[in-house]
């Protein structure tokens, strides 16, 4: 588990990338990050085959406590994409939130990112194999600015991937094994120098970025990929949309073609890791000021509000710890 967990955290991006947590939860228990029972055997499913499924959750500081962010929606995907592959999770929503918070009341930082994994434990190879158990981890770690601090200020360069997404692969679905397409999306853009990759689906219409889903600002509304394209169904993307609407703002769930993107007047990325990322730059083409936009930059400070608890009127989103 420990070398699975490492490799989670060490192959992304982010200079200021996570330092193990001090307890993560499995099966019920929480234990040490370095104790056996944090480790798995070599006949895992998950590992040889990428079956198994899991969640990106963000605690923030608010009000002297820890909140977590859209915590039941969160866990409500987890138990979305297990059904969509198949897998039963042996605990109840509910159970898996409380253990959420549990493990977020053990490790000792003030923010951070939370790794829930349902994985198919040791049984025999093959995928025949019927004796596989279905397991359950929470992992917590302190984790800065995906793409770093000033990613968040001046935006960043992406590149149009030549990998596509595509409905096959159960888009709306955040399973381990789809998560190899991310992998090489991203490598081939980091090699060409670009931050991130942008992908499109089969149409070559928009789809998202390598992990997390895309925007665009034109004529003061904003526009997103609808949900029937191969992406997923972000939880950023949701409350960008939501907040925009209660505020009055125009927000649609519209195909995005490659031309209308390259017209745009500004566009970010949005994610519980990458939170709202301007994009300055798209193979190479500069958007307006080249910077990030003022209606981005807007939606930056009111997502900051909003997950430190400093706007009541989504305090329902907030999970205090
Ligand atoms: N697309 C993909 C492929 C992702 O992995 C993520 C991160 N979970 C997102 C979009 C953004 O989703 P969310 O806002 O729920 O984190």
């Amino acid at each position: 588990m420990l070398r699975l967990v490492r490799a989670i955290f060490t192959n992304q991006r982010s200079a200021k990338m996570a330092q193990p947590g001090e307890k993560v939860w499995i099966d019920g228990e929480l234990v040490d990050w370095n104790s056996p029972e944090a480790k798995i055997h070599l006949v895992t499913a998950t590992l040889h085959y990428g079956r198994g499924v899991f969640e990106g959750i963000r605690f923030y500081a608010a009000k002297n406590k820890k909140a977590i962010f859209r915590l039941a929606d969160h866990v409500g995907r987890l138990f979305a994409s297990a059904s969509l592959e198949n897998l039963k999770i042996p605990y109840t929503e509910v159970g898996l939130q409380d253990a959420i918070i549990q493990t977020v009341a053990a490790n000792n930082f003030d923010a951070g990112y939370i790794r829930p994994l349902i994985f198919v434990g040791s049984g025999e190879l093959g995928l025949r194999a019927k004796n596989g158990i279905v397991h359950a981890a929470i992992l917590v770690v302190p984790w800065g600015a995906y793409h770093g601090e000033d990613a968040l200020r001046k935006g960043i360069r992406l590149m149009t991937s030549s990998f596509v997404r595509t409905q096959n692969m159960l888009p709306k679905s955040k399973a381990c094994g789809n998560y190899i397409l991310s992998y090489r999306a991203l490598d081939e853009a980091r090699a060409r120098d670009f931050d991130d990759a942008l992908l499109l689906d089969e149409c070559g219409l928009v789809a998202e970025a390598s992990t997390s889903n895309i925007f665009i600002v034109k004529g003061g509304k904003l526009i997103t990929p609808p949900l029937s394209s191969p992406i997923l169904a972000g939880i950023t993307r949701d409350t960008i949309i939501t907040v925009a609407r209660d505020y009055g703002r125009k927000a649609y769930e519209r195909e995005i073609s490659p031309r209308k993107l390259r017209r745009a007047d500004e566009c970010f990325l949005c994610g519980t890791a990458a939170e709202i990322t301007p994009v300055r730059e798209i193979d190479g083409l500069i958007f307006g000021p080249g910077t990030t936009g003022e209606i981005t930059g807007y939606l930056q400070w009111a997502y900051r509000e909003i997950v430190s608890g400093r706007n009541s009127r989504y305090n329902h989103w907030l999970t205090y710890v």
